[in-house]
């Protein structure tokens, strides 16, 4: 067993659909989906968007190698799996990489994350992450077991489907939705609710406001409202605000922040390169 107990998060990418490198997006962050959760001595990334490749800038030369990573996979969509083609500890065999994504019918997980790596749109192909040593399929609901940690799994709301993650650790619970749509302002998704019930974190996507969101119904997204909401009535400690529009810009995530802060209950607007503390 571990004597470790630090369990802390770090967001690398809060960005939703496309990479946004922008003027309008530098305090918040641009980079599509990744969070780095550290609980004892393990090391997980939740997805696999442009954030995962800056995961390694605090990490020295000799830290790159020997390490032990799981990546849990939301879904394959591409914003939430396109850095994996350039995340360099993938590349060296002296990692040891184990994925978790979802089991869909149809297609294996291995297919979905080789096809956007194939000659002619690609030319390093999946073969080549030697670092990666093992592709594990979920069924939504199944639970993941690594030493103290338990990860339980539900499936969300989501063109394709999209599976979020319970993370117990210690007494501590991490709940990550991301990319989940609210099928009904008044009724919680049942998925949601069993991640999120009495969490003391929970990453919410939101892509946008209430306002706004009339024209991207169905796009599978949700809002800050929503998890404002959802938080209140699921009894979560902290809300953390993500996976953001690129269209939202630092002035109006500002606004999101200064407004939440007024409210009751602890709410924070995801900044990239940021850690918090269970
Ligand atoms: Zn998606």
């Amino acid at each position: 067993m571990t004597s470790h107990t630090k369990f802390e998060i770090t967001f690398w990418g809060v960005r939703g659909s496309v990479p946004t490198p922008a003027l309008h997006t530098r305090k918040y962050g641009g980079n599509t989906p990744c969070l780095e959760v550290r609980a004892g001595n393990r090391l997980l990334l939740i997805d696999a968007g442009t954030g995962i490749c800056r995961f390694t800038e605090r990490l020295t030369q000799a830290q790159e190698q020997g390490l032990d990573i799981t990546i849990l996979l939301s879904h394959t969509h591409w914003d939430h799996i396109q850095g994996l083609p350039f995340f360099k500890l993938a590349f060296n065999p002296a990692n040891s990489i184990k994925i978790y994504g979802p089991k869909r019918a149809g297609f294996t997980l291995r297919s979905c994350l080789e096809a956007g790596m194939k000659p002619p749109n690609f030319p390093v192909p999946f073969d080549l992450l030697k670092g990666i040593n093992q592709i594990n399929e979920v069924a939504a609901g199944e639970t993941i077991e690594l030493d103290d940690l338990k990860i339980c799994t539900a499936e969300l709301n989501h063109p394709d489907g999209s599976i979020g993650f319970r993370i117990e650790y210690q007494g501590k619970s991490l709940a990550y939705c991301l990319d989940h749509e609210h099928d009904n302002q008044n009724e919680i998704h049942k998925g949601l609710s069993k991640l999120a019930q009495d969490a003391d974190v929970l990453v919410f996507d939101a892509a946008y406001s209430d306002e706004d969101y009339p024209k991207f119904k169905g796009w599978g997204h949700s809002t800050w409202q929503v998890g404002y909401k959802t938080a209140r009535k699921l009894n979560v400690k902290t809300l953390v605000l993500s996976g953001f529009n690129p269209d939202l810009g630092d002035d109006d995530l500002d606004k999101i922040a200064l407004v939440t802060n007024g409210m009751e209950g602890n709410t924070i607007v995801a900044i990239e390169g940021e850690s918090l503390t269970l």
